[in-house]
């Protein structure tokens, strides 16, 4: 049995202290930070992740979403998806972000994921899951097994020969496509990282997943003032419609300027290495008519640099539908 220790620093500075400690940065880490435990807990069950010490982080000040004075929104690290999907000003501003929340997991499990947990939440392939198969990101340099495995429902965008592991958040591509940025407090001080900054692609080191360095506490996330009159829409194709995780989804925030798309920002899901925005998307429909020859060309824009492997070429043709259909909704909204 893993034998680890279980404190709950009192304050913030404690929390960076303790952690820094670490060789390493977050996931792998030997110090962790608990949220909701919902990914943690299950990994350690399984023995993927071994930490010696857990700082349980849910009685720090981080449980607030509250508004910026530029009329944005701030919130706290340990926020529920629940609480954050059911917000007043979510649902009425940000309603991508509802929508995203909302689509994934259970209700249960909504109720005890973070939205720093959320953003930290590790892949769903099975053999980095299943300690007997080689995997390079639970051990690097073992070899990947996805590749030549069962790779149905793994990535076909920013995949590298190491790794082709999907992001499995639905709250983070919904954040790509609000532009969020995530505050870091750290033993080196605080930091903001936009959200497309903070996810790395796995290259040759697939072990490291996102900027974050050793001790680095995640406190809030941002979001810029909402768009006045924006079309917002998430949608989530996946094989069941409840607790699944996506095959294909996307995330649109769109402004109309009579029949011409004004202002767009694209983010897909379930096909991505990491949340996937798409400025190629984007670039294509900005200033042109909101139809759906302009949507196709916008999906093949997304998908031109798609990689499949043996069992997953069905998803670009299903992401492409999935854009098209969630561009067509927010037109039509
Ligand atoms: C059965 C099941 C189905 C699911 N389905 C979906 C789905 O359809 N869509 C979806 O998007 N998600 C899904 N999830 C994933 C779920 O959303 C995540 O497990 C959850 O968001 C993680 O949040 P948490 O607070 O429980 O994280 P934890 O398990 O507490 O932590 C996760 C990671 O974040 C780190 N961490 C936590 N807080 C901080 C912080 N403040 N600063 C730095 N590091 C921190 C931890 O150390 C750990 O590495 C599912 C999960 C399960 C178990
Ligand atoms: S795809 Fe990534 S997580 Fe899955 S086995 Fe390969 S290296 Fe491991």
């Amino acid at each position: 049995m893993h034998i680890f220790e279980f404190t709950r620093p009192a304050n913030p500075a404690a929390a960076i202290n303790a952690a820094a400690q670490s060789r390493t940065a977050q996931q792998g880490a030997d110090v962790r930070f608990l949220g909701g435990g919902t990914t943690l807990i299950d990994l350690m069950k399984l023995n993927v992740e071994t930490p010696t010490r857990l700082l349980d982080i849910n009685r720090l000040p981080f449980d607030k979403i509250e508004d910026t004075p530029d009329g944005g929104l701030k919130i706290g690290a340990t926020v529920r998806n629940s609480d954050l999907a059911n917000h007043t000003r979510v649902q009425r501003d940000y309603s991508v972000l509802s929508q995203a929340i909302l689509s994934g997991a259970s209700g249960q499990i909504r109720n005890m994921a973070t939205t720093a947990g959320n953003l930290l939440q590790r892949t769903r392939c099975v053999y980095f899951r299943d300690t007997a198969m080689p995997c390079n990101k639970r051990e690097p340099g073992a070899g990947c097994s996805a590749i030549t495995g069962s790779n149905r429902t793994m990535a076909i965008l920013g995949t590298s020969d190491h790794c082709i592991a999907t992001n499995p958040s639905d709250m983070c591509v919904a954040m790509a496509a609000l532009e969020a940025v995530i505050h870091v407090q750290g033993a080196k001080g605080t930091r903001a990282i936009s959200i497309g900054d903070f996810h790395l692609l796995p290259g040759d080191t697939p072990d490291r997943e996102t900027v974050l360095e050793p001790g680095d506490l995640i406190t809030q996330v941002t979001l810029p003032p909402p768009r006045s009159g924006s079309k917002q829409v998430y949608l989530k194709l996946r094989d069941r419609a409840s607790y699944e995780f996506a095959l294909a989804s996307a995330a649109v925030v769109m402004n109309l300027d009579g029949g011409n798309i004004s202002y767009v920002r694209i983010a897909l899901g379930g096909v991505g290495t990491k949340p996937w925005r798409s400025p190629e998307a984007e670039a294509v429909l900005s200033g042109k008519p909101a139809n759906s020859a302009n949507f196709r060309l916008a999906a093949e824009a997304a998908l031109r640099d798609a990689k499949p492997q043996s069992e997953n070429k069905f998803k670009i043709e299903l992401a492409k539908r999935c854009l098209v259909q969630t561009l067509q909704l927010a037109t039509n909204g």
